[in-house]
């Protein structure tokens, strides 16, 4: 079975490149490289000791994607393709719209074209909006976003239900995913932001390396049991698993919705310090006011992707920190 991965050469995309390979799928990726390296695939390609087919080209562009496939033949289609930073959707809301709610119709009339009809999507935690009762549960309606990164990925999963009823035949996983950390345990790949990280994960790992002085605690007085906002961080090998498991489940027909996520929600003090005791490298740190739009807390609740997937989160907070801490101080400075 041959697997089109949009988006394949990014921080989620390439561990899942991996896992597809090594469970015997063949993969084409297909990336514009506008937020990764080719090297994440060349280091994927060294970990399996295999060639992946990679295309460098826009999913806005029908042309581009159009010869993918028609020169392979794609069973079904991963679609991590997008623009994933919150602050930078609010200043650039056209483009977000543009790659991520266009890019994805894009890519929707060319499979249709192509008869491809099986789709995994990358969406995530924040289509439940700003005002859902924590835990998660994927029976919630979407809720109301707040940026237009969040609106995009609601629009994109309206887009695939309504495509999943215009055409039976179609099947689709909307994958919700909550806050992925973490590395292949080779260290040769991981997350490599480009600039100042937004997220707390790689920040905190680029603090350790020397690469920034200190990490802000974007706020010490939410009424969590430290005061400090609590998330549910999975593993990216775990949450690559995922794709497999949900890939597996497209025979039958229809779209559907799966959290994915640990279920248990960690404080950012307790990521410190578990970070902390797990490599033995302190990260100085101060409380900062808070930053705006944070929710002070939010986790899954992973019981549907346990039952119909078969899915669940295994590895440890440990091992999500040691693998972190491998990949960047094997590679202070990314894939450069
Ligand atoms: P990433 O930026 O590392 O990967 C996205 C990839 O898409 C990059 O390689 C980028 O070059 C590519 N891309 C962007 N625009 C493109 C376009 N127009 N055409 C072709 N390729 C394009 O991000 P990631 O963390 O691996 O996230 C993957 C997906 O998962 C995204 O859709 C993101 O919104 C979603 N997601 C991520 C998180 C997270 O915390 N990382 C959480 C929830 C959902
Ligand atoms: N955070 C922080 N300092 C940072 C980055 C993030 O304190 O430099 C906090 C942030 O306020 C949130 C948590 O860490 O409570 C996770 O943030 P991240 O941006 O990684 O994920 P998201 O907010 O998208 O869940």
């Amino acid at each position: 079975m041959r697997i089109l991965v949009t988006g394949g050469a990014g921080y989620i995309g390439s561990h899942t490149v991996l896992v597809l390979l090594q469970s015997g799928y063949d993969v084409v990726v297909f990336d514009n490289l506008c937020n990764s390296s080719r090297k994440s695939i060349e280091r994927v390609s060294s970990i399996v000791e295999r060639q992946v087919n990679f295309v460098e080209g826009d999913i806005r562009n029908p042309e581009e994607l159009g010869s993918v496939f028609s020169k392979y033949h794609i069973d079904a289609v991963i679609h991590f393709a997008g623009l994933k930073a919150v602050g930078e959707s609010v200043q650039k809301p056209a483009e977000y719209y543009d790659v991520n709610v266009g890019g994805t119709a894009k890519l929707l009339l060319a499979m249709q074209k192509a008869n491809v009809s099986r789709m995994v999507f990358s969406s995530s935690a924040t289509v439940y909006g700003v005002e859902a009762p924590t835990p998660y549960v994927e029976s919630l309606p979407r809720g109301s976003t707040s940026n237009p990164y969040a609106t995009s990925k609601a629009m994109i999963e309206k887009m695939l239900e309504d495509q999943s009823i215009a055409h039976p035949d179609w099947s689709i996983a909307l994958l919700r995913y909550f806050n992925p950390i973490g590395a292949h345990e080779s260290g040769l790949i991981g997350e490599d932001p480009l600039g100042i990280p937004n997220n707390l994960m790689p920040f905190m790992a680029q603090v350790a390396v020397g690469r920034r002085d200190r990490l802000a605690v974007f706020g010490g007085d939410y009424p969590t049991p430290d005061g400090t906002c609590r998330r549910d961080y999975l593993h990216v090998m775990d949450l690559a698993e995922g794709h497999v498991k949900a890939l597996e489940s497209l025979y039958k027909s229809g779209c559907c919705a799966y959290n994915l996520g640990t279920g248990s929600p960690v404080s950012v003090l307790e990521m410190i310090s578990a970070f902390e005791s797990e490599t033995g490298v302190k990260i100085p740190y101060k409380i900062a006011p808070r930053r705006e739009g944070d929710l002070a807390e939010f986790w899954a609740d992973p019981l549907k992707a346990n039952q119909l997937l078969g899915w669940s989160a295994k590895r440890s907070l440990n091992q999500m920190m040691a693998d972190t801490w491998r990949w960047q101080s094997q590679n202070p400075d990314g894939y450069n």
